[in-house]
């Protein structure tokens, strides 16, 4: 960083509030702005393709993917005692109705990462055996699920590194394929990750660090070994684009339950933030689909508030929490990251309305309140999505204003994205919930 702390905060404002670790509300002026991306729907649509082809190989290989026709797919429910509680805790009103995007209950992986991480997998897997003559498109992908596949993708190796669900994602679909997997774990990855893991013949290797650290780590051993593919989450387009097929998903379940988006029906979407990846790409598919009708805002810990760093000074990946004095330690494992991704953060520049941050207090509030009154289990990170609507009302009169969004609040939807949780052992839930 060239600037001082101190001519830093006079520039940004806010900079002092996330020093203090309190919750911040930002907006982003450059929001629906024009852009040139380097990435397009026909690579979405690319993925959604793949996807299907691999469905009956899912069917097979997973028997949870048998009712499911092989898709990986979570439903959206709506949550009115989740609203009302927010409400009665926030003393605020929300207006327009609340619903939740399962994605802790994505089949495979339990988690947000489960459509980016298999799907960047089953791409390379395909490739590999179309390369060696294995397996042409037309075929019944089922029969990869077979013997002389997983000796054949045993001479190739797969390299991540996470902070857990990644790992999970990517080494649960490696695995099964046959691929010798690596799985480079931050400090912040809970032992119960590892340990699934390695009972699926992972190789785990453990980090005293965070992160960017991991990820560095893992690039770098993977750099040496032409047989090797680096899952790079702080760059990876595939891994974007399996996340993008989210929105195509979503926009098809609000049409089945008749729910319009337009400027009078506006959609709010509020998504838990690491390196940004995930949230970046189910963002980039939600605006291309729906445009200024929906308003996007990412969630993060108030101990790692990268994307919001990054995006409101224009520094992205070049400014680390640690600068401001944050430790990025919070009990929100998968949001705990220090430096967002540059890829990322610069697509999100006319996408993202505004980002957040929330306490771990919050979280753990919530994880109770969903738990005895709508029966679903998450973890922690994938509640920060719950504190949007409250920071909305509380904070959000400007940007309604400058929506023009005021008249139409009423019939708002307001969607929490959850992102992770049916993995979480019963034993870890039962701490949780007694946090
Ligand atoms: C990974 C993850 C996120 C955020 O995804 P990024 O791609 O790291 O931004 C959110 N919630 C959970 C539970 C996650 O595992």
């Amino acid at each position: 960083m060239h600037n001082s702390l101190a001519q830093f905060s006079e520039k940004f404002p806010l900079i002092p509030f996330l020093q203090r670790a309190e919750p911040a509300f930002w907006l982003n002026n450059q929001v629906n702005d024009a852009q040139n991306y380097p990435f397009s729907m026909e690579m979405v649509h690319d993925a959604e393709a793949r996807l299907q082809r691999f469905a009956p190989y899912f069917e097979v290989a997973f028997p949870e993917m048998r009712e499911l026709q092989g898709i990986i797919e979570s439903p959206i429910i709506d949550i009115a005692r989740m609203k009302s509680y927010l409400e009665s805790s926030n003393h605020i009103k929300i207006e327009g109705n609340l619903l939740l995007k399962c994605d802790h209950a994505l089949p495979i992986a339990g988690s947000v990462k489960a459509r980016g991480g298999i799907y960047e997998i089953i791409k390379h897997a395909e490739s590999l055996a179309f390369e060696h003559g294995l397996l042409s498109i037309e075929d019944d992908y089922r029969k990869l699920n077979n013997e002389e596949f997983r000796q054949f993708f045993k001479n190739y190796k797969i390299a991540v590194g996470s902070t857990g669900n990644l790992g999970l994602s990517i080494g649960i679909i490696s695995a099964k394929l046959g691929f010798d997997v690596t799985v480079h774990m931050s400090m912040d990855a809970k032992e119960w990750k590892k340990q699934l893991l390695r009972t699926l013949g992972v190789t785990v290797v453990e980090y005293e660090a965070d992160y960017s650290e991991a990820v560095r780590q893992g690039r770098l051993e993977a750099e040496q070994d032409a047989t090797c593919h680096f899952v790079d989450d702080e760059n990876s387009l595939d891994l974007f684009a399996g996340y993008a097929v989210a929105a195509l998903r979503l926009k098809a379940q609000l049409d089945a339950k008749n729910i319009t988006v337009n400027k009078e029906n506006p959609l709010f979407v509020y998504i838990p933030c690491g390196v940004g990846g995930a949230p970046g790409g189910i963002s980039y598919g939600l605006k291309q689909l729906y445009g200024p009708d929906v308003h996007i805002f990412f969630a993060e810990p108030t101990q790692s508030p990268c994307m919001l760093l990054g995006m409101m000074t224009g520094l992205h990946d070049e400014i680390d929490v640690a600068q401001i004095g944050l430790t990025n330690i919070t009990e929100a494992d998968g949001l705990a990251v220090g430096r967002a991704s540059k890829f990322v953060g610069a697509q999100m520049e006319t996408i993202v309305s505004g980002c957040y941050t929330v306490e771990d207090s919050f979280l753990f509030e919530s994880l109770r309140e969903m738990f005895s009154s709508e029966h679903i289990f998450m973890e922690p990170s994938a509640h920060a999505g719950f504190f949007g609507p409250v920071q909305l009302a509380r904070k959000g009169e400007m940007y309604l204003d400058t929506h023009g969004l005021k008249p139409f609040m009423q019939n708002a939807h307001h969607l929490v994205w959850s992102t992770g949780g049916n993995l979480v052992p019963n034993e870890w839930r039962n701490k949780y919930l007694q946090k």
